[in-house]
């Protein structure tokens, strides 16, 4: 019987052209699929640690420098003194027991390897500043760089000027005749006023952003 013959080999060609032919679009759907990280995973995630902003990094470095600068009296030298994990973290709980929870346990080996770092200050400010700008990008940074970021921040909050605008004025065109400075919003010559909503109807940006 021909068909009997016919019928394996014909299912068998089947299978290969499955695996010989996945269609184009398919095959780009696959290769399309992100790979994500497994959160239950303990394999550490491969390539660079995800990005953190610059504001992000100096606002827990400040917050960072609010906590200890707090605790530093009770807490320098039970600190300083630690050489481990555990007393860093004894440390912690016992003489800056309010802030504890923002570095226990996830911030305790980042201390003890930074008041052992070779660079670690003498001044006890300073001591201050150089914990809480080396922990302020972690675990994204490296101590060093996290450091960079908050010098660079700092640098350029000292830059803006200290003074700040109390009056600003819009330049006005009026049909009064009048091209110039506004006063309060109006007309400095027949009073009229600046309609915000018409400029805003009008794409004109009558706050100057
Ligand atoms: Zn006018």
């Amino acid at each position: 019987m021909p068909k009997r013959k016919s019928g394996p080999q014909k299912r068998k060609k089947m299978v290969d052209t499955h695996f010989a032919k996945t269609p184009k679009n398919e095959r780009r759907a696959r290769a399309s699929v992100p790979i994500v990280h497994d959160p239950f995973s303990r394999k550490k995630p491969r390539g660079r640690p995800p990005t953190i902003s610059a504001s992000t990094v100096i606002g827990r470095a400040d917050n960072c420098r609010y906590q200890l600068k707090q605790a530093w009296k009770q807490l320098e030298g039970p600190l300083l003194a630690a050489q481990s994990e555990d007393e860093v973290k004894a440390a912690l709980e016992s003489r800056a027991s309010a802030y504890a929870s923002s570095y226990v346990p996830h911030q305790v080996a980042d201390i003890l390897a930074l008041i052992h770092d070779k660079q670690f200050p003498k001044d006890s400010e300073a001591r201050v500043n150089f914990l809480a700008d080396s922990l302020g990008g972690r675990p994204n940074l490296t101590f060093r760089s996290s450091r960079d970021v908050c010098a660079r921040e700092r640098a350029k909050q000292r830059a803006k000027s200290p003074y700040q605008i109390l009056r600003h004025e819009y330049y006005v065109e009026c049909s009064c005749g009048y091209e110039g400075p506004a006063r309060d919003g109006a007309c400095r010559k027949c009073g009229a006023e600046i309609n915000l909503f018409q400029n805003m109807v009008w794409g004109t940006d009558a706050w100057g952003t």
